[in-house]
């Protein structure tokens, strides 16, 4: 399997989910070995990798910081980007925040599917998770666990007549994101509403980019697009965070009502523990004679959905 980035650059503009503000984004190919990165573009072109080390753990979004330049709300794109399988992309922003869209992942694979996703002379490396690490925090619990793909096994509650509780068990690849996760939207109650806005917070929200619950119902006319869609979407924000690793797991991720903090947590405690997991190429890992030869095919050159 080898590296790959998009075939042309492409554009798209948006309201930051939490900062309310217009953004414009423009993705761009980079080169092998060059990894993921935002640009700021309105801070004289400050570059924030999108790995580990660029992190703050954050309850609300995942956030990215170098230096003085952060950018918020990554995880929707970074689940795109992990199920399409690129490893090397430049992100333009004109402002701090991701543009909402729709509220999901969806918007973003169609815009990869525009750009077309190429393949580079690289091999491609994948983090191989070797023992267990597990966090856990008042009730909520993340695990990394080795696996011979990548999963997730994701479990939400929450004390609402609409939601309730929900499980999902999920294997990871393209057609299954696309088909399975990728259209499943963001969600927030309108009681919390006020009390975010006053902190700055949730200030680009609308029934166009979340689904808004209030005491009883859900507020968005078309209702849901899963009967599941809150735990699906758990599921879309963790592959997201996990992305951040900046290498693909070969390993299976069981989150308990946990969140972007505690997912940003575990990236921390993983980075601290290498001797956990091992960077592999497809091929020197434990998994490449289940995986790679069935599962796992590489895109053509320009990949269609
Ligand atoms: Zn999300």
């Amino acid at each position: 399997m080898k590296e790959k980035t998009i075939q042309n650059s492409i554009s798209c503009s948006g309201i930051g989910l939490h900062s309310g503000r217009k953004i414009q984004m423009t993705l761009r190919p980079a080169g092998k070995g060059q990894g993921i990165a935002f640009v700021r573009k309105d801070m004289g072109d400050a570059v924030i990798p999108a790995d580990a080390a660029h992190v703050v753990p954050s309850s609300l979004a995942t956030i990215l910081k170098s230096g003085k330049a952060t950018v918020q709300t990554v995880e929707h794109l970074m689940a795109a980007i992990s199920a399409l399988e690129i490893d090397n992309l430049m992100i333009e922003l004109d402002g701090p925040e991701l543009p909402a869209l729709d509220g999901s992942a969806f918007p973003f694979v169609a815009l990869f599917q525009k750009a077309g996703v190429v393949e580079q002379k690289k091999d491609r490396a994948f983090i191989e998770i070797l023992k267990p690490m597990t966090l856990t925090d008042h009730g909520k619990s993340v695990a990394v666990l080795p696996a011979s793909s990548f999963e997730v096994k994701c479990q939400i509650s929450f004390d609402h007549p609409v939601i309730g509780e929900q499980t999902y068990q999920y294997w990871h690849s393209r057609q299954a994101f696309i088909g399975e996760l990728a259209s499943a939207r963001t969600f927030g109650f309108l009681k919390d509403a006020a009390a975010l806005q006053s902190k700055g917070l949730a200030l680009g929200v609308s029934l166009d980019n979340a689904i808004v619950i209030d005491e009883t119902n859900i507020l968005n006319e078309g209702g849901l697009r899963y009967s599941d869609e809150f735990v699906r979407h758990k599921v879309l924000d963790l592959i997201g965070d996990f992305t951040l690793l900046g290498a693909p797991i070969l390993g299976c991720v069981e989150a308990v009502c946990s969140g972007h903090k505690l997912h940003a947590e575990m990236i921390q405690v993983m980075m601290k523990n290498k001797k956990s997991w091992r960077m592999v190429t497809a091929s020197e890992s434990r998994a490449s004679a289940t995986v790679f030869k069935s599962g796992l095919q590489a895109l053509p050159a320009t990949a269609s959905f």
